[in-house]
């Protein structure tokens, strides 16, 4: 991902490695992933025919019924809500885990390092980060950057559904373990074990991959990232 020449030797292996990881996106009422032999343009008609629910409110109004936030513990420490960011027509949603200290700072999703690493990931699928929507599974900064709690997870999920719901992507991309696990309903799961393949999230195909502060600490894994963004630029592609 970060040279042309690592981005070329990328899309060499691509072939052989669609060839061997085809999916077919799982149906809206089960998010069990079956890997079978179905062809790109089986997939592709699957996702066409995905049920993707219409918007109860406009983002703004959904930016506007969360407020001034006290809904949780989080509120007394945050310095802004991180709502989310970008086109709010986007095709492609990615969803992180929380705010981080610049982006509780700045109050925008991925500007710190690791952003500095997705913002490079997404333009290398082609797209400017401006064209695509961030967001994260908590709008506000948990102390110190610990793991999100049950309950802030719990009081934050209706206004991330509501987001979801009036932006209707046609992909989301979870970024590590929270948002994978919740984007695809399996609390309990590794994220090593949900990459790489397609769930559903409310009719919605969800590719989980590795999160960016990840990749940041073990660049070995930028390769399979890649290749779960690859499935994702496929997927994008028969829908067009
Ligand atoms: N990590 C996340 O999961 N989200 C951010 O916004 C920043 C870092």
């Amino acid at each position: 991902m970060e040279t042309a020449e690592e981005l070329r030797a990328l899309a060499a292996g691509l072939a052989g490695h669609l060839k061997r990881t085809r999916t077919r996106v799982p149906a809206a009422t089960g998010a069990v992933p079956v890997p079978d032999t179905a062809t790109a343009a089986d997939t592709a008609t699957a996702a066409a025919k995905a049920t993707v629910p219409r918007a109860s409110l406009p983002l703004a109004d959904v930016r506007a019924e969360l407020g001034d936030c006290t809904r949780c513990k989080l509120h007394p420490t945050r310095k802004n809500i991180v709502f989310g960011v970008g086109n709010p027509d986007a095709e492609l949603v990615f969803i992180g885990e929380a705010p981080g200290a610049n982006e509780d700072i700045q109050g925008e999703p991925f500007v710190g390092d690791a952003g500095q690493l997705l913002t490079r990931m997404i333009e290398a699928m082609g797209y400017r980060r401006g064209d695509v929507y961030i967001a994260n599974i908590l709008k506000c900064r948990p102390p110190g950057n610990r793991n999100p709690e049950p309950d802030e997870i719990e009081s934050c999920e209706p206004f991330l559904k509501k987001q979801l719901a009036a932006l209707r992507p046609k992909v989301i991309v979870a970024l590590g373990k929270f948002a994978a696990q919740w984007l695809t309903g399996r609390p309990e799961a590794a994220i090593s074990a949900l990459r790489g393949k397609w769930y559903r999230y409310e009719g919605i195909p969800v590719m989980p991959t590795y999160h960016p502060a990840y990749l940041l600490r073990t660049p070995g894994q930028k390769r399979v990232v890649w290749e779960d963004l690859q499935l994702v630029m496929a997927e994008l592609r028969g829908k067009v």
